[in-house]
């Protein structure tokens, strides 16, 4: 355990050296490239470490797990993402206690959440979830179905709690590089067809521990890593 915990800053520096060497090929700045860090199963020590190397920003999947959490490093001043499944259940605790929501794919749930925000707070800010590979059951708008997603983005836009910033997508996890490649230029065209309809979209959330390379060449902005950082997720 004490040697995970010891390896994390050195994880943080190979994950920030690949996102750079990622941009510099494809000509990019590494500074576009934002790292969430997916604590998910990981204990509040390891965000502690990772936080004390520098990272500030955090990503979560589970309700619960996540306020726990939250609450326990209060002190440290960190973003939190919640890039999980999302029930109108839950909406209420992650328009409370969340700077942004990576996973949104149906109306309702975006009224929800721009009606709990709180008015002090800043707009929450939301990333549409595209289900890009049409695996069933998978969270997500299909991507096939631009109309849907235009209207999903409009109805984001018109909300005074949040504040619409782009779109996230987990494609089927593949090793070919250009399958992978395809997957998330999918996504890329997906944001360039909304812009073009005048939304101001800055972000495209996408890739994680296997794929950031991909990601970053087809112009991935927020790239999601928890295994690369925090070793194997504790089941
Ligand atoms: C778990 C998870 C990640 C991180 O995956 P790794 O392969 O561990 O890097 C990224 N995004 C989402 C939505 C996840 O659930």
């Amino acid at each position: 355990m004490q040697n995970t915990v010891q390896k994390i800053p050195d994880r943080l520096a190979a994950v920030l050296g690949r996102i750079e060497s990622a941009a510099e090929a494809v000509g990019r700045s590494p500074a576009e490239i934002s790292l969430l860090a997916v604590s998910k199963r990981h204990p509040a020590s390891a965000v502690r470490e990772l936080a004390a190397a520098g990272q500030q920003s955090f990503g979560e999947n589970y309700v619960s797990e996540a306020l726990e959490k939250i609450h326990q490093l209060e002190q440290l001043d960190l973003q939190w993402h919640y890039i999980g499944p999302l029930q109108s259940n839950k909406t209420r605790q992650v328009a409370d206690h969340f700077a942004w929501v990576h996973s949104v794919d149906r109306p309702k749930l975006l009224q929800r959440l721009s009606r709990q925000r709180a008015a002090d707070a800043p707009p929450l800010n939301c990333c549409l979830q595209v289900n890009i590979g049409g695996e069933a059951g998978k969270s997500g708008i299909p991507a096939e179905d631009f109309s849907r997603l235009a209207d999903l983005a409009a109805c984001a836009a018109s909300l005074p709690g949040l504040r619409l910033r782009g779109l996230m997508s987990i494609p089927p996890p593949t090793d070919q590089v250009d399958q992978q490649r395809r997957q998330f230029a999918c996504l890329a065209g997906l944001r360039d067809r909304l812009v073009a309809e005048g939304h101001a979209l800055d972000t495209l959330s996408m890739g994680m521990s296997n794929d950031l390379e991909a990601a970053i060449a087809e112009g991935a902005t927020l790239v999601r890593v928890g295994t690369a950082l925090f070793g194997p997720r504790p089941d």
